[in-house]
């Protein structure tokens, strides 16, 4: 396989300029281990304070900027995201490993997202307009409510969708008239630098956005504890998320977290099973089950569960897993060693704790050294911690269900509550389960993982904090609410 561009100018981008840092990382490629993808700058806890005290001083400017001025600039990001959606694609296939229909995807809902927003400025005013006019309950007052910018913003990403939850936090901070300090995950430098790229070249105010690639535990936590950040919108593990959220409380800082799911797909016994087969395949083991949205538990009503089984067992033999670049893969790699590693204990934890298995779970061996791993699947017990606690690699299970009611106590039974899906004909089981299903998203005969960009994202219980993302909804985080009283 032909090694791609070696990107070795990826840097910081604090108050308009392009930095070096002291020290530097690189991005390998997880189907060839051999291949650098990026050779990157490294901030240290210095730097970031600079992006924060940049993006302090260009608030003033930029959040008293016209609508049609930031829905210009988000338009132009969207317009070049889009037409350059094959070459970022690669980028993005190259340095997280989702195969390049997945990636190129990626980039181009990245794309959508910025265009949504770009309007979204325009539609919500926001800096002053957009508001309402109340009746007050007082003879001669006037009242009116309007949304303003909240300030600095620290966005803190994962490293599984390197363009679209970027692009879902700096395009509606933008769109709302906040500066920005962005803070991607280490593993995908290089698609983090090449979106600040695009974004540099939009004619934004020097700090309005700046970029700080380094460890989470420095420069991510420079930007929680700073008291010049006002806000923080984290996407990542449960276990920061927690202590992010502690450490912003304890500074009465805005804080949004989206945070793991260990999402359910219920499979009725009067469901399409083929469909329900697809559903399961797509929505667990698709980007190699990398997606907070993957469908880890697939619960299946007793009558049909062999058959399910049989069914989908057959469908994984058929996977083709490979090089992210290679036409006609299905799954790529794993993002990176310690990954496969851990998916690989928990396949031991699984045949440990009594699970059934039914398929996969091995390293594989391609002609490029990668982190490849086939799809596993086992039958699990409610009890069991496969069952139970978020993987994020490319291990589903299937729970037996009793009925319509046990499936949906047993979806319910998690402290996760991101999405959950159900595969039924009945109309009936559909409208209740979207009812009652404990989620923040539910999907009927569709996988759990695949969503629209101008819609609310995010969950319930364990999964998420504060106000849901994308959409119009995403002016409740991205802005803060004040009441004007006059007499008239
Ligand atoms: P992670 O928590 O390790 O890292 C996420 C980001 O936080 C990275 O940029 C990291 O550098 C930074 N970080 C780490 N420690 C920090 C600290 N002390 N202070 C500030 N920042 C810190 O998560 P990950 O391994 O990159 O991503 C996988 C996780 O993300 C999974 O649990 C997955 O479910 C979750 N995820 C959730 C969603 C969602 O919307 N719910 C979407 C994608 C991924």
């Amino acid at each position: 396989m032909i090694h791609g561009e070696l990107h070795q100018n990826v840097r910081q981008y604090i108050n308009g300029r392009w930095e070096t840092s002291a020290t530097t990382g690189v991005s390998a490629n997880p189907s060839d281990t051999s291949e650098v993808v990026a050779e990157y700058a490294r901030a240290d806890r210095r730097q970031a304070e600079a992006a924060i005290r940049a993006a302090t001083e260009a608030f003033p400017h930029w959040s008293h900027s016209t609508p049609q001025r930031r829905a210009d600039v988000l338009d132009r990001i969207g317009t070049e995201l889009l037409s350059r959606k094959d070459d970022l694609g690669m980028l993005l296939a190259r340095e997280e490993g989702k195969t390049l229909v997945e990636a190129v995807a990626e980039v181009a809902r990245a794309g959508q997202i910025f265009k949504f927003f770009a309007g979204e400025a325009i539609r919500s005013g926001a800096g002053g307009g957009g508001g309402e006019n109340v009746a007050s309950v007082r003879a001669g007052v006037q009242v009116d409510v309007t949304r303003e910018p909240v300030g600095v913003v620290g966005l803190i990403t994962p490293w599984n969708s390197p363009f679209v939850v970027p692009a879902w936090k700096i395009a509606p901070a933008l769109a709302h008239g906040n500066s920005v300090v962005f803070k991607p995950a280490e593993l995908v430098s290089g698609c983090g630098w090449a979106l600040a790229e695009i974004i540099s070249r939009a004619a934004l105010p020097a700090g309005a956005f700046n970029l700080v690639m380094g460890s989470g535990r420095e420069v991510g936590q420079a930007l929680v504890d700073s008291p010049l950040v006002d806000a923080l919108s984290f996407t990542g593990s449960m276990a920061n998320g927690e202590r992010i959220l502690q450490a912003a409380a304890a500074r009465r800082a805005k804080v949004q977290l989206e945070t793991g799911g260990k999402n359910a797909l219920v499979v009725l016994a009067d469901a399409d099973l083929d469909r329900a087969v697809d559903c399961a395949v797509q929505g667990a083991y698709f980007s190699a089950g990398q997606r907070c949205t993957a469908s880890s538990r697939l619960i299946v009503e007793s009558a049909v569960h062999d058959a399910f089984v049989a069914k989908l067992r057959q469908r994984l033999k058929t996977l083709k897993i490979g090089h992210a670049l290679e036409r006609g893969v299905d799954i790529g790699p794993v993002a990176d060693e310690d990954r496969l590693a851990q998916d690989l204990t928990w396949v031991d934890v699984a045949r440990e704790e009594g699970a059934e298995h039914v398929w996969g779970g091995e390293a594989l061996e391609r002609a490029t050294a990668g982190h490849y791993m086939s799809p596993a699947l086992f039958l699990a017990k409610p009890s069991h911690r496969i069952a139970r606690e978020e993987i994020f690699g490319p291990l589903a299970c299937v729970l037996r269900a009793d009925d319509y009611d046990d499936a949906l106590a047993l979806c319910n039974d998690t402290p996760f509550g991101l999405c959950a899906g159900i595969c039924t004909n009945s109309l009936k089981h559909a409208m209740h389960f979207r009812r009652h299903a404990v989620v923040g998203m539910t999907m009927v005969n569709l996988p759990t993982a695949g969503v629209d960009f101008h819609v609310p994202f995010g969950g319930r219980k364990g999964s998420g904090y504060g106000p849901r993302e994308q959409g119009r909804h995403a002016a409740e985080f991205y802005t803060t609410v004040k009441t004007g009283y006059m007499l008239a």
